[in-house]
């Protein structure tokens, strides 16, 4: 008898962003000039409203890689992730100092019985950069 693996697409989205990001080279090889990065980021619900978490950081560019996304809070959510590689690219070839934005999550939600409802979870960036 073969064992049914047991299906869980929260896990097996993580474990493919994992791969990809373990695929894709430091923040430090694919831009060379891109000296320092922080990160401050502040997660929302989908209103806008409500501060769910904050977090803070320096981002090591040498071991930090480019695929340079964060995984939604949400726990019921899958295939969420806020994805600021493009917002990053774009900073560094403008060789822009600090930027500001906001990204949706393009996850969604089971919920009974209303079926999968999208996420649209909040997450409010704001990146320092400094250069070579
Ligand atoms: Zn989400």
């Amino acid at each position: 008898m073969i064992a049914q693996k047991r299906s869980n697409p929260r896990a097996e989205h993580r474990l493919r962003q994992l791969q990809r990001a373990n695929e894709s080279v430091s923040l430090a090889e694919k831009f060379p000039n891109l000296k320092s990065l922080m990160a401050h980021l502040t997660y929302f619900s989908p209103d806008g409203l409500t501060r769910n978490g904050e977090v803070r950081y320096t981002v090591h560019v040498g071991h930090a890689k480019s695929a340079f996304s964060f995984a939604c809070q949400n726990r019921e959510c899958v295939g969420g992730d806020f994805d600021l590689s493009e917002a990053v690219a774009a900073a560094v070839v403008a060789r822009t100092k600090a930027v500001e934005g906001e990204v949706r999550c393009q996850g969604s939600r089971d919920r009974p019985p209303d079926g999968k409802q999208p996420c649209q979870n909040l997450l409010r960036y704001k990146l320092l950069l400094g250069y070579v």
